[in-house]
């Protein structure tokens, strides 16, 4: 992922104090707001001076996680983002593979000779924008990616128990809890060597999962037994929540974090998909099972992107206008929907 001359090349960039800007991408999830955390650690623990941008909002089952406080959202104080960014010697994308993906963030990021470092497990990131790129599709997480990024500079000394909390985070959710892209040895690996740090894995795993208000557990039921098309022949199911859906059930940012994945747990479902009703716009996420590349299918048709088995995407469309032109697309797909995996 790094030449030698690469490595040694950053080796010397973080050997005196710079002013570091790290950014993650719009709707941070668990990885995100990991990855932000633990460089902040690191890099901290290194002597630099360190700030953290995001585009947006993220859950408030992140607000647990020490110096979540410390993160700046663009959408509140772009002042102050701007001012940053302007001033730093280098800039660290993490955990995203295009500048989209950072919104009106993407426009400030500062120019050379600041550098511009890139830390991300997604397809085909954008080499070109980047100085250094440190990415790998294989990775079950950006965090899984900065605990080795961090060993390959010979650092693994400032690998503390608030860097391995927030890498644990990252690792936990990007592997819905080790159910998927966990099949490397590695990830144990590095997960055993946080866990030696002193970190309590139980009690984050609770911190992050069993903090549902009544309303969110109330949304997933109304979700499932509402707003859920199965579309046997496809193998696909499509869960749909209107903004109204949303605000009867007072919607905070993380309530339909996991709803997506239920459907999945049908035998006969190869491909879900989630409609959520946000701004006047549409937000779709996707899960697959097995071969089906939810990256290639948000990619071509709904302006989104991600991995094979999860992806997203964004329309500008009525809800039934965008459900009648999923089925067209999707018939299309029929033949490499149509698969049984071996249970
Ligand atoms: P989610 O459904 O949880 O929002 O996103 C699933 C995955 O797809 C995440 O890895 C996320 O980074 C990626 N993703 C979500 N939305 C987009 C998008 O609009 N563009 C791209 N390129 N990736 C996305
Ligand atoms: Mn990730």
């Amino acid at each position: 992922m790094l030449t030698h001359t690469e490595k040694e090349e950053l080796k010397a960039l973080l050997k005196t104090k710079k002013k570091i800007v790290l950014s993650s991408h719009s709707n941070p999830d668990g990885d995100a707001i990991g990855s932000l955390l633990a460089m902040y650690y690191y890099l901290t623990n290194k002597g630099h001076e360190v700030y953290m941008v995001v585009p947006n909002k993220f859950p408030e089952f992140y607000d647990w996680m020490p110096g979540s406080d410390l993160i700046i959202n663009y959408e509140k104080n772009a002042k102050k983002a701007q001012q940053l960014l302007k001033s730093a010697d280098i800039f660290f994308s993490l955990d995203y593979n295009a500048l989209n993906r950072i919104g009106p963030v993407a426009e400030f990021i500062p120019p050379s000779p600041a550098t511009r470092i890139l830390i991300d497990h997604h397809i085909d990131p954008e080499r070109d924008k980047f100085d250094y790129c440190y990415s790998n599709t294989a990775f079950s997480s950006t965090g899984e990616l900065i605990y080795s990024f961090i060993s390959t500079l010979g650092d693994i000394k400032f690998i503390d128990k608030s860097v391995a909390e927030a890498l644990y985070t990252c690792i936990v959710t990007d592997t819905g809890s080790f159910s998927f892209s966990c099949n490397r040895p590695e990830t144990y690996e590095i997960t055993a060597a946080l866990l030696k740090l002193g970190i309590d894995a139980e009690k984050m795993h609770r911190l992050i999962y069993d903090t549902f208000s009544e309303q969110r557990l109330r949304l997933l039921g109304f979700a499932i037994s509402n707003r859920m098309i199965v579309w046997d022949d496809l193998h696909t199911s499509l869960i749909y929540l209107t903004k109204a859906d949303l605000s009867k059930f007072n919607f905070e940012v993380g309530d339909t974090e996991g709803v997506v994945n239920y459907p999945l747990m049908m035998k006969k479902v190869n491909l879900s998909i989630l409609i959520t009703e946000k701004d006047n716009k549409l937000r779709l996420s996707f899960r697959s099972k097995g071969n089906f590349s939810v990256n290639d299918l948000a990619r071509k048709h709904f302006n989104g992107g991600g991995h094979r088995n999860a992806s997203g995407g964004n329309v500008n469309k009525p809800v039934k206008e965008l459900i009648d032109e999923l089925k067209v697309v999707l018939d299309d797909y029929s033949k490499e929907l149509n698969y049984e995996l071996v249970y």
